[in-house]
C-alpha cells in the first residue's frame, strides 16, 4: 500500500520517530465539535501522566506507543481533518491513513449522519482496500443530552463494516480501550493484506 508519499505533512514527523516499532497513521474524521481534538490530545496525555499537557507535534499530530498482546506499536494520531478544507486536502487525508476514527457526538444525531457520509467517502476513496475503521460515539458522559442510543451507533457501525465504541474524551472514558482497539484492528485487517 503506497499512499504514504508527501501527504499529511508527516515527512518531518517520520524522521523524528524512533524506529523500534512500527508506526501507523491514525486519522480522525468527523463533524466539527464532536470531540476529535479532545480525543487526540487525550491520547498523548495518558502517556505523559496525569495533569501533564500533551505536547502536540507539528500540525496537530500526537504520537503514542503502546504494547498490545506483547508487541509494541506506535500510533501517529493526526487531527488534521477540517470540514471546510478543499476536496483535494480532504482526499489526501483519506489516502494517507492506516486507520480511521470516524467520530460523532451521541448528543448530535446529525453528526452520525455526517460520520456515515465520511465512511462512504472513505470506502470510495480507498476502493478495494480493507481500511480499519472505528466508529466512535463521543460525549457519552452527557447522559441527559443523548440523542443517539448505543444500539443505534453499534448497528450503524456494523452496517458499514466498522468497529464501534463509545467514549468520553472529557472523562477519559474508554480512551485506552479505543487505542487498544486501533492496534488490534490494524493487526486483524493487516494480516494477509500486505504487498
Ligand atoms: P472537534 O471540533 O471535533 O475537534 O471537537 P473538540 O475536541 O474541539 O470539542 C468540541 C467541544 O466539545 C469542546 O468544548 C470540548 O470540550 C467538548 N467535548 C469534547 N469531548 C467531550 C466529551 O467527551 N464530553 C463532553 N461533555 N464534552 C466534550
Ligand atoms: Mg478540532
Amino acid at each position: 500500500v503506497e499512499h504514504r508519499g508527501s501527504c499529511c505533512s508527516s515527512e518531518s514527523a517520520d524522521s523524528a520517530i524512533s524506529t523500534t516499532s512500527e508506526t501507523r497513521r491514525v486519522i480522525l474524521l468527523g463533524a466539527p465539535g464532536v470531540g476529535k481534538s479532545s480525543l487526540a490530545s487525550g491520547f498523548g496525555a495518558e502517556e505523559q501522566g496525569f495533569g501533564v499537557e500533551p505536547e502536540p507535534r507539528a500540525d496537530d499530530t500526537y504520537e503514542r506507543s503502546l504494547v498490545v498482546d506483547d508487541e509494541e506499536m506506535t500510533l501517529l494520531v493526526l487531527d488534521t481533518w477540517q470540514q471546510d478544507s478543499s476536496q483535494r486536502v480532504q482526499e489526501q487525508n483519506l489516502l494517507c491513513g492506516d486507520v480511521f476514527l470516524v467520530v460523532y457526538s451521541v448528543t448530535e444525531p446529525a453528526s452520525l449522519h455526517t460520520a456515515v457520509k465520511l465512511i462512504r467517502t472513505l470506502r470510495t476513496t480507498r476502493l478495494g482496500e480493507r481500511v480499519p475503521t472505528i466508529l466512535v460515539g463521543n460525549k457519552s458522559d452527557l447522559v441527559r443530552a443523548r440523542g443517539v442510543s448505543f444500539d443505534e451507533g453499534r448497528t450503524c457501525a456494523a452496517e458499514h463494516g466498522c468497529k464501534f465504541i463509545e467514549t468520553s474524551a472529557a472523562l477519559g472514558h474508554n480512551s485506552e480501550e479505543l487505542l487498544v482497539g486501533i492496534v488490534r484492528q490494524i493487526r486483524l485487517l493487516g494480516e494477509g493484506a500486505g504487498p
